[in-house]
């Protein structure tokens, strides 16, 4: 445990006798739906999807993971909220309908503010501070095509740098990248807060791929296995390839390979694909033009993300290239 609130600080969540709960959180809007689950005392987790509306891997598989498990088998408690941002997650998008504004960009958020901040204000403080793990999935959404991937913030404190780069290697499908702070996200107010956080990435593209399902299920077992809060052996984990980086503008995958055009965007590479400098990523064709405008890779390396959706606005990010080192 890494930082405890104090006792008298406790919400009346963590007093429920052991066994799975439903909670309403909030009025709403705003507001989220929980399932808690008590198990024998010990370390809460929180897990939640859709921070982002147009993700829905997060929501699905902890759908299912509720089912999943017996409060009898569990030490510790589970608090699981398969959607965070509801307006976004009923409209589809992956802001709130009205403003557009990015719960993952408004932590620690505000009582009085715009829906997302409100959404994060409550989540925060009613929530998430009460952690001492805290995991949020996310995928491409319904713009983009992802390579999935596991993240953290390196925060420079040692401890829960370690703990966040185990709880990383759990998601073992998954490739590793571990990347500066960045104000405004749920992981970035659990790490102001003490508490280690990742959060993971799936394919997206408005569905969940059964591989992305398998996958997620297998490194949240491993984690629930190698935190203790589930008896068993702990698996035995597989390799990963980890990249640890410190520039900002490398993870901000927003802003790579901008469109040069509105238009129709026709993909040449696929995600996975290890590409060279100045490859065709793919062509925008302006609607009234007779030709394409090519798109080139800017530096080599491999496609972690594709634009999916095939209209584009110019400034519209096409793809992002990451190196990935040898898993280890
Ligand atoms: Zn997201």
């Amino acid at each position: 445990m890494i930082k405890p609130p104090p006792k008298d600080e406790n919400p009346a969540w963590l007093r429920l006798p052991p066994g799975l709960h439903f909670r309403r959180v909030g009025k709403g809007p705003p507001g989220f739906s929980a399932f808690i689950i008590r198990g024998k005392p010990g370390p809460v987790a929180v897990i939640n999807g859709a921070t982002h509306g147009d993700e829905y891997e997060g929501p699905t598989v902890l759908r299912e993971l509720v089912r999943l498990i017996n409060p009898r088998d569990l030490r510790g408690t589970l608090v699981i909220i398969p959607v965070l941002h509801e307006e976004a997650f009923f409209a589809g998008t992956r802001g709130h309908p009205k403003d557009g504004s990015n719960l993952a960009r408004v932590f620690p958020g505000d009582p009085r503010g715009n829906q997302a901040e409100r959404v994060a204000h409550l989540f925060l403080n009613q929530i998430l501070r009460h952690a001492d793990y805290y995991l949020d999935l996310h995928s491409g959404g319904v713009l983009h095509d992802l390579l999935p991937w596991t993240g953290y913030i390196i925060t420079g404190r040692s401890e829960i740098d370690r703990v966040q780069a185990a709880m990383a290697a759990c998601f073992d499908d998954f490739w590793c990248w571990g990347s500066p702070y960045n104000p405004g996200r749920t992981i970035s107010a659990a790490v102001d807060n003490g508490i280690p956080a990742v959060y993971t990435e799936n394919r997206g593209g408005a569905g969940v791929h059964p591989d992305d399902a398998r996958d997620l299920h297998r490194g949240l077992r491993n984690f629930l296995l190698r935190f203790g809060f589930l008896k068993g052996a702990t698996p035995r984990l597989k390799k990963q390839s980890i990249r640890l980086t410190t520039d900002r503008h490398e993870v901000t995958i927003q802003l790579h390979h901008p469109s040069p055009a509105g238009g129709l965007f026709i993909s040449a590479v696929a995600v996975g694909d290890k590409v060279r400098k100045r490859a065709l990523v793919g062509t925008v064709y302006p609607l009234g033009g007779k030709t394409g405008i090519p798109v080139r890779a800017t530096h080599p390396g491999t496609v972690i993300s594709l634009r999916r959706k095939r209209s584009v606005a110019t400034g519209d990010a096409l793809a992002s290239l990451v190196v990935l080192p040898r898993p280890r």
